[in-house]
């Protein structure tokens, strides 16, 4: 709570001060953050309402992996949410059917801050195709790494409805690219916009 520390600025370790518990105060000195082991014992179908007005993110949300181990040098989340905890394929492709069922929706996002590094990811794709065919459910995932993204997951990704794809290059160089950690290349830029629009079924 940031009511039990207060900012002091009389020792010349950082230009602005430092943090210590007030006195009277029993808070810990340092404070440690608090991580979910096991993520796969988390419940990733919440309990939220279906709303009747199309919103922005209108689809099924079920959250895949939780951290990513990529450590883009200006990425707070990646930092953040370390380390990095995946559910298992059954468990991802038990709640998407689950919770199509119990919401209605027709399209259902596989999210994480990185969904494609997913140890399963092409093995959820083709079960979640597999038993969604000729549903009209479309199942997308969001900004995807360019290095981690083949044919194969385009077609994946695409379905029966054609979506639009995000990718996250970040910089338009390869200089910045590389100062900012961003493993990308070129020729991934370009091999990731030609599977992604290759027509299915030509790869
Ligand atoms: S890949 Fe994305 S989420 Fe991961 S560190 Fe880089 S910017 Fe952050």
């Amino acid at each position: 709570m940031p009511s039990l520390y207060e900012v002091r600025h009389d020792e010349p370790c950082s230009p602005h001060g430092y943090t210590v518990p007030r006195e009277g105060k029993d808070a810990p000195t340092v404070v440690y953050k608090r991580v979910v082991e096991d993520f796969g014992a988390t419940n990733p179908l919440s309990q939220s309402c279906v709303p009747y007005a199309q919103l922005v993110h209108d689809r099924l949300s079920i959250e895949i992996l939780r951290g990513c181990a990529r450590g883009c040098r200006f990425c707070q989340a990646g930092m953040t949410y370390r380390p990095v905890r995946e559910r298992s394929a059954d468990q991802i492709v038990s709640s998407v059917i689950q919770g199509l069922e119990k919401t209605g929706y027709d399209e259902v996002s596989l999210t994480s801050l990185s969904t494609t590094d997913h140890s399963c990811i092409r093995d959820v794709l083709d079960r979640l195709n597999r038993r969604l065919e000729d549903t009209g459910i479309r199942v997308s995932i969001p900004s995807q790494r360019l290095d981690s993204f083949g044919v194969d997951m385009a077609e994946s990704v695409a379905g029966e409805k054609k979506g639009g794809l995000t990718f996250a290059p970040e910089a338009g160089s390869q200089r910045m690219r590389d100062i900012i950690n961003k493993n990308v290349t070129e020729e991934d830029l370009d091999r990731a916009a030609k599977a992604a629009s290759r027509p299915a079924g030509t790869a």
